[in-house]
């Protein structure tokens, strides 16, 4: 058997060979010339000359094998519903959409803005535009007016499809109105946009631009639409990163590179073969449903569950019942859905059979160690914290189980992806760091198949945004801090903006929240650094606790503080110590579950909070307002 570290190292020197023999995976209509034109670093371009097709891969190619197979099946726990699709049906259901949108204008190279609730419809409408060549950006269904016709102008999409509402732990979320409202605020809006009318809410339509869903598929019911050969390197679609950080950036994404890089995690990370079924409770809108969702899972033959609802209702057991009925075997999840389930009884984990499932994947945010134990021991499962980005589209460090079993340790995302040639570099010289030392985590170019090929009509502020923060050297900058350990772990010690600075001390937030964490009263922080005329700026705390009552005001709070602050002296020296500590109900998040820092700073300093168009719940704010009282 191969060991990890030998894949590894094959991956990077020996590239051609190792992506060459990774390309079988998929269909190819027309073989590459090359495996990898790296003239133009740090632009890399995949297996140039090469024709294939992403709806191809997912789609048309396991007909023959699983034509009566599942591909996709669709719970909503917000509607009630279950839709179950076999490949066949599936590649019915995105003929006829492929139709529909051919109809409107749509061809290769087009966009296609896709703007939808988690509906089996918003899977037809990706495969559809894979099929015809065109490019897909989804927006997620959160973003209201504003973003949503900044995304329009950005990408000028030819055709818009949208739906009347979606819902959200039971309510009912209006998409129409918003839309139609970006479409006064976009300076380009398309004139066409095709309308899924789910009947939640009432909407007005514009007969001259909007086209019912229903109504066009059926006229093109039993169509089939040739699939369009696509040159390897010819962008897939562009999604916007969550802006946790800042401006949200246009992702661009090749079609062979990225087809190949997720068969091959299929096999090396998720262990997974053809037949099997996967559970990814993400949603479309973010890189973790493009990728683990819709194509990584059906490009390996396998059924996928889209899944529409929360992990609390109809109550805490729903994901696991899930598991149980359709013999889930892998789950993809992210931290923040997991914290949510510990806080509900633990006698709703032991309900079901779950013998079917192999492992559980987290990502999207860092996996405290009390978090990722509490779930290993409670499932009996391994935990695989994984750890990428929207730029990478597949995971950058994780265990790679089908590659060599190698034990996990709680906290660390373990070891780079084959392809990823992983430094922890030095910030302020660029050279790489020794084992246990703190730098940032960078890739040498070029970074591989799957990942970002540039910024949607920007090359130059690729290169300047991600090439060019690491002095003395090109390398692609994660903006996150790590250090990988004597054995090779890896370990994310919060973003590089994360770091504040404590009268000349730099103190990365993250390590504090880690501190923190570890008592056993708390279920989730978060620290910020606020400025402070004296020190710079001093680190505040804002904690939820696993017990909502003992927060209350209060000689018990106080203690608790006391003992938490005593565990920061304790284990990062009293410097760390955060000036304040504050309990809340709940952290100001986005919808994908990653705390809204900038936010929380801006308010502990008075100022406006900006652009919040991603929070999840906006209440949370004012907890933090009142707090400071
Ligand atoms: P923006 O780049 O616009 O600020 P974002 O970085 O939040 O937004 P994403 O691409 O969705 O957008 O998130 C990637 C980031 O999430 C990583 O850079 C890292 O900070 C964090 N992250 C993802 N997975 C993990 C993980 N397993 N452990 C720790 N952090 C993680
Ligand atoms: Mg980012």
């Amino acid at each position: 058997m191969q060991t990890m570290r030998d894949f590894h190292y094959g991956s990077i020197h020996h590239r051609d060979n190792f992506w060459r023999e990774q390309a079988r995976r998929i269909h190819w209509e027309t073989p590459f010339e090359r495996v990898l034109d790296d003239s133009n670093l740090p632009f890399a371009r995949w297996f140039p000359g090469g024709r294939t097709n992403l709806c191809y891969n997912a789609v048309d190619r396991w007909l023959e094998t699983r034509a009566d197979e599942r591909a996709l099946v669709w719970v909503s726990t917000e509607v009630d519903q279950t839709r179950e699709f076999t490949v066949r049906q599936l590649y019915d259901e995105v003929n006829a959409v492929a139709a529909v949108l051919r109809e409107t204008g749509v061809e290769q190279g087009d966009r296609v803005l896709i703007y939808m609730p988690m509906v089996p419809e918003a899977v037809f409408t990706m495969l559809a535009c894979a099929r015809l060549g065109a490019i897909h950006s989804v927006v997620f269904g959160g973003f209201a007016s504003v973003n949503l016709a900044q995304r329009i102008d950005d990408a000028a999409p030819k055709v818009i499809v949208s739906a009347d509402a979606g819902s959200r732990g039971g309510k009912v979320v209006a998409y129409k109105p918003l839309l139609d409202r970006a479409l006064t605020l976009a300076r380009h809006p398309p004139t066409r946009t095709l309308i899924l009318d789910r009947g939640l809410a009432p909407m007005q339509t514009d007969p001259a631009r909007d086209i019912d869903y229903a109504e066009a598929r059926a006229r093109h019911a039993g169509a089939e639409v040739p699939v369009v050969w696509m040159e390897s390197t010819a962008p897939s679609y562009i999604l916007y990163t969550s802006g946790t950080t800042g401006t949200p950036k246009g992702v661009q994404r090749d079609i062979g590179g990225y087809a190949v890089a997720l068969a091959s995690s299929m096999a090396y990370i998720f262990d997974g073969k053809p037949g099997e079924t996967f559970f990814c409770t993400s949603d479309i809108g973010w890189v973790v449903g493009h990728s683990y969702i819709v194509y990584g899972p059906l490009i390996g033959g396998q059924t996928t569950v889209l899944y529409e609802g929360t992990p609390v209702r109809p109550d805490g057991a729903i994901l696991w019942r899930l598991i149980e009925q359709y013999k889930v075997n892998t789950l993809f999840s992210a931290p923040t859905a997991i914290r949510v389930l510990k806080k509900q009884d633990p006698a709703l984990l032991k309900q079901h059979d779950l013998t079917s499932l192999r492992a559980i994947y987290l990502a999207g945010e860092p996996l405290d160690e009390p978090t990722a134990q509490w779930v290993a021991d409670s499932l009996g499962k391994p935990v695989i914290d994984n750890y990428w980005q929207t730029e990478s589209g597949w995971p950058i460090l994780a265990a790679q189980p089908g590659v060599e079993r190698v034990p996990t340790k709680f906290g660390s995302p373990s070891f780079p992806v084959y392809g990823f040639d992983v430094r922890i570099v030095d910030e302020a010289t660029g050279e790489d760091m020794g084992p246990d030392e703190k730098g940032v985590v960078a890739i040498v170019p070029p970074l591989p198949p799957g990942a970002m090929t540039t910024i949607w009509g920007n090359d130059a502020r690729f290169v300047e945004t991600y090439f060019t923060s690491v002095p003395n050297r090109q390398v692609y900058s994660t903006f996150d801090w790590g250090r990988r350990d004597a054995d090779g772990y890896y370990f994310i010690l919060g973003r590089t903006d994360d770091v504040i600075n404590v009268a000349g001390h730099r103190l990365g937030t993250r390590e504090i929240e880690e501190s923190i964490s570890s008592h056993a009263g708390v279920a989730e922080c978060a620290v910020v650094g606020v400025a402070d005329a004296i020190k710079g700026q001093t680190a505040v705390a804002f904690v939820v606790l696993k017990s909502a009552q003992v927060g209350e005001p209060g000689p018990a709070a106080d203690a608790l503080r006391r003992e938490m602050l005593a565990v920061v002296d304790d284990q990062l020296g009293a410097i760390a110590r955060p000036s304040a500590l504050r309990f809340v109900q709940a952290l100001p998040k986005t919808r994908s579950g990653k705390v809204l820092r900038r936010a929380i700073v801006a308010i502990c300093e008075g100022r406006e909070t900006g652009d919040l168009t991603t929070i999840e719940d906006p209440s949370t704010l004012d907890q933090i307002k009142d707090s400071l009282q």
